[in-house]
């Protein structure tokens, strides 16, 4: 059974020596101390350790259940829920307004990726709820923020967003569901959504519905989509519970992971709804809150890679199969561990190379969130929404690959449901498809981020780079083994930024058979970039876990960084190899 140890250290080294949130400058926030975010990581910690990671394979062996209509929740999650939302936890990063704790985003960022760790599919449910407490705090009318989001931040109602329909998922334009409107105001829904997370449970007394439907009349396409929020049970005037609304659970679906989350077919059968927003604007209401939802998918990748990491490194320390080229380590055992091994070791460096980076590129973009949220920074806002789908395929393509490289180091005990790492694989896996698909990622990568506000953002992001090598040229433990990669992974990716500004417009096929590189390539950079801040940071300590650092980021420079010029060869391939042959030849 997966043993889940909370990466404190590293989350602090991450948040305090390299992005320095305790600078109110990062965070927006003045009192972000070293020891109030250690007594924050420590408790949330805690529970990830002790109530939560217990209860990720009972959730998963047991799976959801409906009956009469009402999904049941796996054996412990409802206690398990009511300790996360009676401990404030749901409402870490929300407005003291509505209840909320008011800590900036990159701390919610921290506390999630334990929370995810432990039990992705458990967290989903407060996850949904914080992205419909978002869409509704940036959108909703005085009377919705008023009726939805204390309780949302409490945790007594749940969220979910329902954009699926079963012939529209990535085009959205295709939706059919409908809101007739209502003399009172009100609207009625009709329609049928699918693979709706969390739509339906036994953890709260309601559930909040966000729903994307077209008002009759309106435009065609995705200019017609409005945003509802249609609460499973009506709530009245004074605010207490009413009847039941017209919708209902249809099915839940058989699936490849989450098993402890609920993935329900949700029929509306002229449910009561309320506007959010304007009419036929709620796409774009539904993308405000996109940076973040898809910052915490990313996010899912990463845990997941994490959690996987912990069971296969301990695996590797401690199974004795085969003896080490080079001297015994375990010359008075029948054979050495595994981890003697320089292939077993190559996949470990493969694995915590990308976690420690990844984890400080996704606390990185949350500072941005934070820095455009709270201070209005329109310069950070431009960056994180460029570098929201890279967080977003980037982590979850690469974690899905660690996650089974962590189930490889445990052989055919990785296959066997036992040690847990066959969970965190085919958990993993959802990450790269829901939110928008990672193709989709790198569509808009490409598509739309790259040229968005004159090319900007991404000029921008070249900048940082830059700047941080001019800073540190002089520092001759950062120079060869960090700064001239780093430099040459942003070559790279500014000649494949050139090729598509060269050839994007004439032949469109040319840049999108590349976007997937792209993003991938771009991913790179950033964590590259990431490796480098943390080594200079790194390079100031002198204690073990300061050498590992630098050893790793080394790794990561030497070994994982130059991907970034296959990328670019691909990319500058063009279209012809990939759309050479007709339909018909597949
Ligand atoms: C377990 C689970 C939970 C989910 N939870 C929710 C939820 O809570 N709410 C919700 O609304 N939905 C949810 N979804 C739905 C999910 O978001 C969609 O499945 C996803 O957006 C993809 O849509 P689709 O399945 O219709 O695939 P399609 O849109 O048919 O896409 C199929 C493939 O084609 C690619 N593709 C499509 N269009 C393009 C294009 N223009 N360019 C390049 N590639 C393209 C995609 O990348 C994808 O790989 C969930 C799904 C699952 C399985």
């Amino acid at each position: 059974m997966a043993v889940y140890t909370p990466p404190l250290r590293d989350m602090a080294f991450a948040l305090h020596d390299v992005l320095r949130v305790q600078d109110s400058a990062v965070s927006g926030y003045s009192d972000l101390d070293r020891d109030f975010t250690a007594a924050i990581l420590e408790e949330a910690g805690k529970i990830a350790r002790d109530v939560l990671a217990p209860l990720n394979a009972i959730g998963d062996r047991m799976g959801c259940r409906l009956e009469n209509g009402v999904v049941r929740t796996p054996t412990g999650f409802k206690a398990a829920f009511d300790t996360v939302r009676t401990g404030g936890w749901i409402g870490l990063d929300c407005d003291p307004e509505y209840g909320g704790q008011g800590m900036p985003y990159v701390m919610g960022t921290a506390v999630g990726e334990m929370q995810v760790a432990a039990n992705m599919a458990l967290n989903m449910y407060w996850g949904l709820t914080h992205g419909a407490y978002s869409a509704i705090h940036a959108h909703g009318s005085a009377d919705q923020k008023a009726t939805y989001l204390p309780k949302l931040v409490s945790g007594e109602w749940t969220g979910t967003m329902n954009l699926t329909e079963p012939h529209c998922g990535t085009d959205l334009g295709l939706l059919r569901t409908r809101a007739e409107p209502q003399a009172d105001g009100t609207y009625l829904l009709t329609g049928q959504k699918i693979f709706i997370s969390a739509g339906e449970h036994d953890l709260s007394e309601n559930i909040v519905h966000l729903v994307l439907a077209k008002i009759p009349g309106g435009p065609a396409g995705v200019k017609g989509i409005s945003l509802f929020v249609v609460p499973k049970f009506i709530v009245k005037d004074d605010g207490a519970l009413g009847p039941r609304n017209a919708l209902s659970c249809g099915k839940i679906e058989e699936k490849m992971g989450i098993h402890g989350n609920s993935t329900c077919v949700m029929n509306y059968d002229g449910a009561t709804g309320s506007l959010i927003g304007e009419e036929h604007k709620g796409l774009r209401a539904m993308f405000t809150m996109m940076n973040e939802a898809r910052i915490g998918v990313g996010l899912q990748g990463l845990a997941q890679a994490a959690a996987a990491y912990q069971v296969a490194s301990a695996y590797a320390r401690d199974r004795l199969q085969g003896r080490a080229v080079s001297e015994a380590a375990n010359p008075d055992g029948p054979a050495d561990p595994l981890i003697v091994h320089p292939d077993v070791r190559r996949a470990l460096m493969d694995q915590k190379a990308f976690i420690e980076g990844g984890r400080a590129f996704a606390l990185w973009a949350a500072t941005l969130i934070d820095a455009d949220v709270r201070a209005g920074d329109r310069h950070a806002a431009g960056l994180v929404s460029l570098l929201t789908p890279v967080v977003k395929g980037f982590l979850t393509d690469k974690g899905f690959e660690c996650t089974v490289q962590a189930q490889q180091i445990l052989g055919g005990h990785g296959y066997i449901e036992e040690w847990g790492v066959s969970q965190f694989v085919r958990d993993a896996r959802i990450a790269m498809i829901y939110e928008g698909a990672n193709g989709v990622q790198a569509l808009d990568l490409v598509g739309r981020k790259l040229a968005a506000d004159g090319g900007k953002p991404v000029m921008a992001f070249f900048e940082i780079v830059k700047a941080f090598i001019k800073a540190n040229d002089g520092d001759e433990r950062l120079r060869p083994g960090f700064l001239d990669p780093l430099k040459a992974a942003s070559k790279d990716l500014q000649a494949a930024a050139m090729f598509f500004m060269a050839n994007g417009i004439k032949n469109p096929n040319a840049a999108l058979a590349g976007s997937s590189d792209f993003l991938h390539l771009f991913g790179h950079v950033c964590l590259g970039y990431m490796w480098a801040r943390m080594a200079k940071a790194a390079l100031e300590g002198s204690d073990d876990f300061h050498h590992a650092k630098v050893a790793t980021g080394r790794y990561y420079m030497a070994r994982l960084l130059p991907a970034t010029g296959l990328h670019l060869a691909r990319i500058q391939s063009g279209a012809d190899p990939v759309m050479a042959l007709p339909a018909e030849a597949f």
